[in-house]
């Protein structure tokens, strides 16, 4: 089948073969005419918009000790920080007042945050601003915690499931983490009423075609609301920090893609897209791509919240980004 064919029948069926899909991870052949059609059907199903969340980063301490995260708790070096209620809230009226109608409270799974204080965070934030959406991103919890959360006034969340196949997934990840339960979480979180998010690492340390393969799978399995991608950006104080980052090419060619497979769902041009190459998140918008995330942090924690090296939009400016419409 020549390229033209291959694209179209993923735009009107939004799904192909397992080899044909391989076909298009794997090769640069197909790009010019992929991101012709992902940005086609991107304009037919949203026009020229582009949705822009205000992105909170509340607390880098983590529980975890992903062998990939800058903030793992095994990084003795990270100067962890967190946020109180009256900071986000803080940080919730600057973006409110810059036209920010989503406030997305990221952190780690930080044990500090019990139920009670993020709920009273989450309900306050709903009391100020109840025309605004609240997206939490603060990883797996129980049935009853998301419950809570949503009861608060939480009504997205995002979780991404970095990769789908469990071999892949514990040379990313210590024993005491599994795929299953990242899994369990967002089909729960699914059905208590929240929109989800999901999404994986582009290039991580040991990725195949495969286990990409297996990613696209799962997400239609799970067929969430958002779906995030970004390349895998090496940390020098992880254990990961000799492997290779991962392309801008593969990334936004599996932006297209997602977009193809998915022409509903928000697709954000994430912050690591832009930290590997300058017009990183444009790019991502041109491939399909229709969502980005200013940093509202305050600007002294900025530096810190730091999953990887070298991360972009961490000084003034960037709430205020240098996004194009188009
Ligand atoms: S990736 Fe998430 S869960 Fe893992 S260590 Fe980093 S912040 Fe914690």
């Amino acid at each position: 089948m020549d390229n033209i064919n291959l694209i179209n029948r993923l735009s009107s069926e939004h799904n192909l073969s397992d080899s044909e899909f391989l076909k298009l991870i794997t090769t640069s052949e197909y790009d010019a005419e992929l991101f012709l059609a992902a940005d086609k059907t991107r304009r037919e199903n949203y026009k020229a918009a582009v949705y822009i969340r205000g992105l909170i980063e509340f607390t880098n301490y983590c529980k975890n000790d992903c062998f990939y995260c800058g903030i793992r708790c095994g990084n003795k070096k990270a100067v962890r920080y967190r946020l109180t209620r009256d900071d986000i809230l803080m940080c919730c009226a600057e973006g409110y007042s810059l036209g920010f109608r989503t406030f997305v409270l990221q952190g780690g799974e930080d044990p500090y945050y019990t139920d009670d204080i993020m709920c009273e965070i989450v309900s306050s934030i709903r009391k100020n601003y109840p025309d605004c959406a609240i997206t939490l991103s603060v990883g797996e919890k129980t049935r009853e915690t998301y419950e809570k959360y949503f009861e608060a006034g939480a009504n997205r969340y995002l979780l991404r499931h970095e990769t789908a196949l469990d071999e892949h997934y514990k040379k990313l990840h210590p024993n005491n983490m599994s795929l299953e339960n990242r899994k369990k979480c967002l089909f729960e979180l699914k059905k208590i009423g929240f929109q989800v998010g999901s999404g994986f690492m582009v290039g991580s340390p040991y990725q195949k075609p495969d286990n990409i393969l297996a990613d696209l799978r799962f997400l239609q399995e799970l067929s969430p609301d958002m779906i995030g991608i970004g390349p895998y950006i090496s940390h020098e104080d992880t254990p990961f920090k000799d492997k290779k980052s991962g392309s801008l090419e593969l990334t936004i060619r599996l932006i297209a893609i997602l977009r193809l497979m998915f022409p509903y769902a928000l697709i954000p041009s994430t912050t690591a897209l832009g930290t590997i190459h300058p017009e990183g998140r444009e790019l991502g918008l041109k491939a399909g791509a229709n969502v980005v995330m200013p940093n509202l942090s305050p600007v002294k924690v900025r530096k810190l919240y730091t999953l990887y090296d070298n991360k972009i939009c961490t000084g003034e400016e960037a709430a205020q980004g240098n996004v194009k419409e188009h």
